[in-house]
This record gives C-alpha cells, structure tokens and sequence, in this order.
C-alpha cells in the first residue's frame, strides 16, 4: 500500500514529504500502526548526516511513534487491531539483559535498532520506482504515516489517550526520567546537577516529583536563560547560564561549599562537559551520560582521584528502564498533573518537518512533535496545541511597510487634554494610530463611560488613520477570566449604544499577559481570544494585542494578531541584548512572524537622548527595523498619563 513519510535520501539531505510503498506482508511477531505523530529526537537529525553506515540510505527515521493498531502478524498476542499504542526500540528477547528487562542493554541492540531494517536486512519501505528504503531505524521508522513494528516496540497506552502529546514518551522523556529515577535515584540528602536543559534534561528535573524522595538540591545549567527558567519551573532550586560561568567546576563546588554534587546528568554528550562533572562530583557520587555527541567523544579520569573518591562513571540508555511498564506510569503521572512534560511540546504538520528541524536546531522548541492528521483539535483535555493550525495566523494586515503608532491612552479626556493626538492624527493621514482607551483600566462598571469619554472617543474614531483598542487587565491570566469576558463584552457593547454613536472600539488590548507558557495561560487566553472574536460589537477586522512587555513563549504568539514585546525603559531596552533576541524570534519559521507581529512601547528616554534628533532618530530606526508599532516617550513616571516633551518629534521621526 502507498502511504507518506519523510525520506532521507542519502546522508545530509532533507527530510523529503513523499509517497512510499508500504510491504505490508508482516511478519509473525509484527503489527502495522498508523501514525497519528512522530516525536522529533536529535538522534534522526544526527542519522540523517550519518556516512558510516553502508546501505542506511534512502531511509526513513523517526523513533518516537504514536498511533493505532491496522493489522497484526500471526504470532502477535499482547496487542489487536484498533489498539493505542506508543512505539520505542527493539530488542532481541533472548538474551540475559532482555530476560532480566533490561532491554535498552540487549545483546543485539546496535544491530536491531541502527541497521538498515529487520535483523534479517530485509526493508518494510520501497520508493515508487521500487528501490529499497530503510525500515525499523530504532525499531519503527515512524516518519510515516504507516509503520510495521515488532510487537516487542510497542506499548499500549489507553484508548482515550491523546496521541499527539505522548508520542515523545518513547525516547528523550522516558530518557530523562528513566536517568534520574532509575540511575541517580536521589534522596533527601543529595544533591543532583543536570546538564542541558532540553527535552531529556527537563524531563529529568521533572521526574524528581515522581522519586521517593527529594533531593535537597537541584541544580540546572544550560546556556539558554529560557531554558533555565523551565528548570526552575520544574523543580530546580539552582541554575547556573554557562554562558555567564567561565569555569563550571568552580561554580558547581562553590554552590555545594566544596562538597561536589553527588549525582549528575549530562545531556550534552560533550567530553570536557562530563571530565568537569567528575571532578565536581562529591565521593561516592555518580556521573550520569546520557547525551551523546561526536561518536568517537571520549572522557578520561585520574584513577588515583577516582580510586579515592569512589567516584562512579555510567551510561544510561533509554532511561535504563522497562518501557513497557516505565511508559505507563509515566503517562499515568502526566495525567495526574505530576509530570507536565507536554508543556515543552509544539506540534508540527508533518509536511512541515523543515521548520521543526529549524525551530528545535534554533532552541526556541525544546520539543517538536509531527502530526500526520490533516485535521487538527486545538483542545484535548486541557492542553493546548498551536492555536494558529485552527484561527490561522491572523495578523494586524496594515500594508507591509506601514509603521503604526501605538498609543497607550491613560490620559483622562478633560477638554483639549487628547489634543496633541488628535493634532498628529489629522497632519499625518498616512500614518497609522492604534490607541488603547482605558476609562477605569478597563471599561468600568457602566454601559458606556463618562461624558468626557463619551465626547472624545469618537473623535478618536472618525479618523479613517485610527483604530482604538479598549484596556482589559489580565493580570498575567491570574485575573477572573469572567471579569475578562465582561469587560470584553462591555467594550463590544458600546458600538450598538445608540446614545453616543461612534464610540465602538476595534478589539482589544490585554494588559499583563504571561510570557512563560503554561497549560492554564493559554487556555485563558484562547478563551478571551475567542470571546472577543464571537461577539459582534468589534469590526471584522476584530484587532487583538497581548502586552506580555517582553518576548513571550512562541506558542503565545498565535493567538492574538500583534504581541507588545519590549515594554520598558530605555536602559533595559540597551541592557538585554533586546535587537538580538528579536532577532532570533523572527527567524522563527514555524511560527512566521514578521515586524508587523510585533509592538515595542519604550519610555523613561533620557533627556539627552531625547533631546537629540539624531539620537531620538537612532532609537526609533532600531524600533521600527523589529516591530510594525511603536511609542517612545521621555516621561520617567507615569509615562502614558500626558504627552512627553518628545511626543511631536517621535511622531515626525515615524512617519
Ligand atoms: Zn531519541
Ligand atoms: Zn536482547
């Protein structure tokens, strides 16, 4: 039978959307599965590059599976069609370690798992011009849409699980708990170090949850901020940026007072990384590899130091577990709530493995998981998956080139107190004004707001060059969202108010929004989201802008059509590196975003700068080269309560 998958068609090319020819003459011990998603794992990147293996290519990677039962070999017992099951390696079942359930550890576990097929050599793949294509890469080969599996790979997980989200399960997250619960096994009087905070080593913070006991430290270190703010979520009590750490060993015996770490975890694979754990490791203490790089990486150790030490050097593979049992309990535990590793998950069509590749290469997705269903739900108990597969990516729409002013409006309206916006507004008809209204921080308790409001407001609205948002407050979503929605619903009610005509606004502006993902925020946000989409007092060009103030999680970038991502002072714009980050954010591919995405609000300029037209020239050139909307003022208090003294020339800067 035809079916899709991604073929590698020889070492270093893409990973190519195409239609191959399924054998589905299963052996004995096989089933067929079709894949509902596929886990991205760095072991397929580093496979798809791989130039020792003779005959690997053309082939078809993937080895974190998820799907349904289609048919089964006649040997098969523990499984039936219809059945939900995850897929991980394969192992021989006949030798000491499979009989013992130490599978990943399988006499014949190099050869079944990163050979060119079956034990046997034979292929499950062909193209349509019959040439052979590499099947059973790690057991499945689940870069397809059909899969043939050995019974032995599979695990079945229960009929109401959401495939998309466990698929990951098989590999890097069973991987990483497997390494902390299984390996380093921590009690109350440890402490543990992890090392790179990606998928595995995440899931190794979070599995602590799970262990007996807690250790009483935990210490995180990776060289992305973001990252080390996840550990911290997790569960660490200590991180360490190693981009700001010049000697690791130092900072690792400093934060134990010179006693070292007794168990820890490197995910990075990297020699000087694991020869630095060693020597920071407490006596009796273990080191963990569980990473893997350059194949031929190789540690070393002082044997008189290890003798004295008792120090342990260990492998980990796979978690060292028994899939079979450690999978459920793991998906068991996320169920309960104890064990959030679907919160570092982006989903990705499967015809869109280019951009998970580039997004997980990048850092901005610790984990990318391929659907292969062309329909998607956005909300599966609880969680949920990019919002933009189901709204589609509804951006603000001015022209490309069109700068748009955002004016944070908190000026009460006494008469002639809106007049230098007014003024702006009507001398510069081709630039754009998106004004956020804000009568009580937000609409206030009655229908329409007070005579001053009601008076200026549709002046503001009269200008074919405005768009006004109304101020709803989200407190980062620990704010009531039935407050939000009344507040939503106050807004959209004012165009229908026949009394002051013209006073309608055009969307929304949630204050506060959260920049760090979680399951609850996004959820509250898609709820207000769609709120205001559903009610009909906004215009079809229904405009919705979150102010997290800082670069949020990509995942919340979908949901509205513009994101404030710089709100702040001058100093802190120079201070962080902010272009950069923006930068990197935009390059982005999986999420598409352009300047017109984003918002920049900066204010406490000091005088010098403001009082320079080249500097003040130089400040907006850097805002607008990042962001479609911006406002600069030189108030250090109160900033949007009246117009700076550098109000008129910003304006004249941005045209
Ligand atoms: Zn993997
Ligand atoms: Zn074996």
């Amino acid at each position: 039978m035809l079916t899709d998958a991604l073929v590698v068609s020889k070492s270093g090319a893409p990973f190519k959307f195409q239609k191959i020819e399924v054998n589905n003459n299963l052996h004995d011990n096989e089933v067929l599965i079709r894949m509902k998603a596929t886990g991205v794992c760095h072991t397929d990147l580093n496979f798809s590059n791989e130039t020792s293996i003779p005959g690997l290519f053309p082939a078809v990677f993937g080895h974190e599976g998820a799907g349904t039962i289609v048919s089964i070999g006649s040997s098969v017992t523990t499984l039936s069609i219809g059945d939900n099951v995850l897929t991980s390696y394969t192992s021989c079942g006949n030798c000491s370690n499979c009989d013992s359930g130490n599978t990943s550890f399988c006499r014949d576990w190099e050869h079944d798992n990163f050979g060119v097929g079956r034990s046997d050599g034979s292929k499950a793949y062909s193209s349509t011009s019959g040439e052979a294509v590499t099947s059973h890469f790690f057991g499945q080969s689940s870069f397809a849409r059909h899969a043939v599996v050995m019974e032995r790979s599979v695990i079945k997980v229960p009929a109401d699980a959401p495939l998309q989200l466990l698929a990951p399960l098989g590999c890097g997250i069973m991987t990483g708990a497997g390494a902390m619960m299984n390996v380093v096994k921590p009690t109350s009087n440890s402490i543990v170090a992890i090392v790179g905070a990606g998928a595995v080593g995440l899931a190794a913070i979070m599995a602590l949850k799970l262990n007996k006991e807690q250790p009483k430290m935990v210490i995180a270190v990776d060289l992305i901020q973001a990252r080390l703010d996840m550990a911290k979520k997790y569960g660490a009590t200590h991180v360490i940026n190693s981009t700001e750490v010049k000697d690791l060993k130092a900072a690792l015996l400093e934060l134990t007072d010179g006693e070292g770490v007794n168990g820890s975890i490197d995910c990075t694979g990297r020699a000087d990384v694991v020869n630095t754990l060693m020597e920071a490791t407490a006596k009796r203490g273990t080191v963990v590899s569980v990473g893997v790089g350059k194949l031929d990486a190789t540690m070393s150790a002082n044997i008189f130091n290890t003798v004295n030490s008792g120090r342990i050097y260990t492998g980990c593979c796979m978690g060292s577990c028994y899939p079979q049992e450690f999978i459920p309990m793991l998906a068991e535990a996320w169920k309960r709530g104890d064990f959030p590793f679907t919160e570092l998950i982006k989903t990705y069509p499967a015809q869109e493995m280019d951009k998970a590749v580039k997004a997980v290469l990048d850092g901005f997705v610790v984990k990318a998981v391929l659907t292969w269903d062309t329909i998607f739900v956005t909300l599966l108990l609880g969680i949920i998956i990019p919002l933009a597969v189901m709204l589609g990516l509804r951006r603000y729409s001015t022209s490309k080139s069109a700068m748009a002013i955002i004016v944070p409006l908190y000026i009460y309206p006494a008469p002639g107190a809106w007049d230098p916006l007014l003024e702006a507004i009507s001398i510069n008809p081709s630039l754009n004004f998106i004004v956020v209204v804000n009568p009580h921080s937000g609409p206030g308790a009655a229908a329409v707001p007070d005579a001053n409001y009601t008076r200026e407001i549709p002046r503001l609205n009269s200008q074919t060059n405005v768009q006004t948002v109304g101020y709803v407050p989200t407190a980062y979503t620990k704010r009531d969202l039935t407050l939000v929605k009344h507040d939503i619903r106050t807004y959209s009610e004012w165009r229908s108010n026949s009394t002051v005509p013209g006073l309608g606004v055009q969307g929304i502006f949630f204050d506060e929004t959260p920049s760090q993902y979680d399951d609850t925020s996004a959820y509250f946000l898609l709820e207000a989201q769609k709120e205001a989409r559903q009610v009909h007092g906004f215009t079809s060009r229904c405009l919705l802008i979150n102010n997290p103030g800082t670069i949020p999680d990509a995942r919340f970038l979908d949901g509205p059509n513009m994101t404030v991502v710089f709100e702040g002072t001058y100093d802190t714009y120079q201070l962080h590196g902010f272009s950069h980050k923006i930068e990197m954010l935009g390059r982005l591919q999986g999420i598409k975003t352009s300047r017109q995405d984003f918002g920049c609000i900066m204010h406490s300029l000091p005088k010098d700068v403001a009082g320079s037209e080249a500097s003040m020239k130089k400040v907006v050139r850097e805002l607008t080269n990042i962001a479609g909307t911006v406002f600069v003022t030189d108030l250090w208090e109160n900033y949007y309560s009246t117009f700076g003294t550098c109000w008129k020339q910003f304006v004249e800067l941005a045209k």
